[in-house]
């Protein structure tokens, strides 16, 4: 556990759109815990201060989003493991006095996927749409979990080629038009790309072309169900949606700061959900 427990928080620029107080503040509740956890606004040229007085301000910690994480990376003292491998920082934590950050989103996206679909693991080959941060975090997952063959696939190929090039064996890098080949004998199929959010409503693949094992989830979860996971569904085809991710990459900063690793419960789920109804 962290050194002072009691106080964390998430900061971004901007900050009011965040659901993680909401998830944080419904864990702090369920267990009882006499802490807080709030949403702070930091423009990026205050992010350096801010990171090097967490402690000084009575914080254990916090989470860091857009546009920080990468300033968050590099304002560490210390890094975890995945941090290091995705180039970004979503949580920070003190550890003795020392500033120590890690990334949590591959944790996350890996566990609602073992919570959703149990052995999905052993899917096969994985098609991953986009190359920005958040396809970094996947692929680190999928790397973890034993993928040998992951084929990202992007609009900018530069973007997916610098990934197959960081990530290393097993990694390929293409251009959409290639598509429905990729997908042919896929067992997984992940969408990255802010395609499918509220208000861009497209279909980023088709999944048709997939075959009938094949597993697909969207990391964006607003709407809950994308058009990707509405085409995938009238395909018959196993399906995750991306609000778990969310919920699963929350649990271990609030572990490092409160001292109780959290559960993800049905209830906080349906809270998440009333939410977005209210402000999608
Ligand atoms: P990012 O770094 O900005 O990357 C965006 C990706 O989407 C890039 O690959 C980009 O392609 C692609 N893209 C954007 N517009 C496109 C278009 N019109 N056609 C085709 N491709 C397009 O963003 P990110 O941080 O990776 O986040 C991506 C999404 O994941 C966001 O919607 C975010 O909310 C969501 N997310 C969800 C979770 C969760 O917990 N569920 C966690 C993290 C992120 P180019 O390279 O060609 O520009």
């Amino acid at each position: 556990m962290a050194d002072t427990a009691g106080r964390a928080f998430v900061c971004g620029h901007p900050i009011a759109h965040s659901r993680s107080p909401l998830i944080h503040g419904y864990w702090l509740r369920h267990y009882n815990i006499a802490g807080s956890y709030e949403a702070v606004d930091i423009a990026p040229e205050a992010f350096a201060r801010f990171a090097a007085t967490l402690g000084e301000n009575g914080y254990a910690g916090g989470n860091v989003t857009i546009p920080h994480k990468e300033a968050a990376f590099a304002a560490v003292a210390r890094r975890d493991a995945a941090a290091d491998m995705i180039g970004a920082v979503n949580t920070l934590w003190l550890e003795e006095g020392v500033l120590v950050g890690g990334n949590t989103d591959a944790l996350g996206f890996a566990a609602n996927l073992d919570e959703h679909a149990a052995g999905w693991q052993q899917a096969g080959p994985a098609v991953i749409l986009g190359a920005g941060g958040a396809a970094r975090a996947v692929i680190h997952a999928l790397k973890q979990r034993g993928f040998a063959d992951i084929r990202v696939v992007n609009r900018t190929l530069a973007r997916a080629a610098e990934l197959a090039d960081r990530f290393g064996a097993g990694i390929t890098a293409h251009e959409p038009a290639v598509l429905p080949d990729l997908l042919a004998d896929a067992g997984l199929l992940v969408n990255t790309t802010s395609l499918g959010m509220h208000g861009n409503e497209k279909l980023p693949a088709d999944p048709t072309h997939l075959p009938d094992h094949a597993i697909v989830t969207d990391i964006v979860y607003v709407p809950l169900e994308t058009p990707l996971l509405a085409a995938a569904r009238r395909r018959g085809l196993k399906t995750v949606d991306g609000l778990g991710m969310l919920l699963h990459q929350a649990a271990p900063g609030f572990a490092k700061w409160f001292g109780v690793m959290p559960d993800v419960t049905p209830d906080l789920r349906a809270l998440v959900i009333a939410d977005m109804e209210r402000r999608p």
